[in-house]
């Protein structure tokens, strides 16, 4: 096999060796039909059943209630950030954002855009290091909708408790947290994800929406965006991503064959926990995140000396374990262990740090 590295970048993020095998044996002649997947009609029947298996194994994995369709749409988790308001809220309606960082911020200041998108709660008190209690979120009556980012790829911050929202639809931001564990998805209304993170590659976002949901757009809503039109037209009122839908329909198929998301979950759990383990127990590394709301899937930490930062990154590279580097906006370090992470490449992270902090001191 050819060399791969153990990559920890937050996105386009690493995918399972073993789909990339598939896609690579089967690339210049796809099921026998001497084309490749991507070079075939996105209306013919074969891609057709490429799209029925994706979005059937996603409903197992996740088990997805009927009343609730899947698209495979374009334009990132940013485009959802535009689409939700423009479907789900009439201008000047309230919509209320948890903010706990980095994503749902931009995703509140694009909805300010279309609506009356508030904050009902904020993270800012805590310096984003803590998920504010649902006690001290302050919903509005009538909202269009809440908005939540359970999951914060920048900051490290999770929450994998659903809030109690009554009748107002919950909407959520999943791109770097779904597929990481069990979901009850009949709490939601809404649950979007760009692909990069732990679905597939770039180019592809997957929503899933509930029914009675479809019909609230207000009539300016541009078509494409529509999920009435979307829904209607099975994800293809104009031309997909089909090879993002295809490496994401071969991602489901090895999640199944790994045991489904509780099997992922544990591996998940464990790998977080060494990693956090290692990170408090050192005094050379730190994570600033309060216990309960540390993310399984992005693990910001920084070193005691901040100038050591280059010589980490150099010799981290050297040593096979890629993109550790922090967000530009937070510094530091950041690994990002999605599913597509060993528990054996946490491990060889883990090791590297621990020589490393014994190097320098
Ligand atoms: C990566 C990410 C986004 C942006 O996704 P795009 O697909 O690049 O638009 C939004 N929200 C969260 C939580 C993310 O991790």
């Amino acid at each position: 096999m050819s060399h791969r590295v153990d990559n920890f970048c937050s996105g386009p993020a690493a995918l399972p060796t073993a789909v990339l095998e598939k896609a690579q044996a089967e690339l210049l002649d796809w099921q026998g039909m001497g084309v490749s997947v991507m070079e075939l009609s996105h209306r013919s029947q074969e891609f057709q059943a490429v799209c029925d298996t994706a979005e059937k194994n996603l409903r197992d994995l996740l088990g997805i209630p009927v009343n609730y369709r899947v698209l495979f749409l374009q334009g990132g988790a940013t485009l959802q950030f535009s689409a939700i308001p423009l479907n789900l809220a009439s201008a000047g309606q309230v919509a209320d954002y948890i903010d706990t960082g980095i994503w749902s911020r931009k995703a509140l200041a694009e909805g300010k855009r279309y609506c009356a998108a508030r904050v009902a709660a904020s993270a800012d008190a805590s310096g984003y290091t803590s998920v504010p209690p649902e006690s001290q979120w302050q919903l509005s009556d009538k909202a269009a909708y809440v908005h939540i980012t359970p999951n914060e790829t920048i900051g490290g911050v999770e929450f994998d408790w659903i809030p109690e929202t009554g009748d107002v639809p919950l909407v959520a931001d999943l791109s770097s947290t779904i597929l990481s564990r069990p979901l009850d998805v009949s709490r939601f209304g809404l649950i979007y994800a760009g692909a990069q993170k732990n679905i597939g590659p770039s180019g592809l976002t997957v929503v899933i929406v509930r029914e009675d949901l479809l019909d609230r757009a207000q009539g300016v809503t541009p078509t494409l965006l529509s999920y009435r039109t979307q829904a209607d037209n099975g994800s293809m009122y104009n031309t997909p991503p089909t090879l993002a839908i295809y490496l994401a329909g071969l991602v489901f198929e090895w999640l199944r064959e790994q045991g489904g998301l509780s099997a992922m979950a544990e591996i998940n759990r464990r790998k977080a926990a060494r990693l956090y383990a290692y990170i408090d127990e050192s005094d050379f590394y730190n994570n600033p995140i309060e216990v309960s709301s540390r993310s399984w899937m992005n693990i910001p930490f920084t070193l005691a000396d901040d100038q050591l930062n280059g010589r980490f990154l150099n010799e981290a590279e050297e040593s096979g374990l890629l993109n550790l580097q922090g967000h530009r906006s937070v510094g530091g370090m950041r690994a990002s262990i999605y599913n597509a992470i060993s528990e054996d490449a946490v491990g060889r992270l883990i090791g590297f740090m621990d020589e490393f902090a014994r190097q320098v001191r």
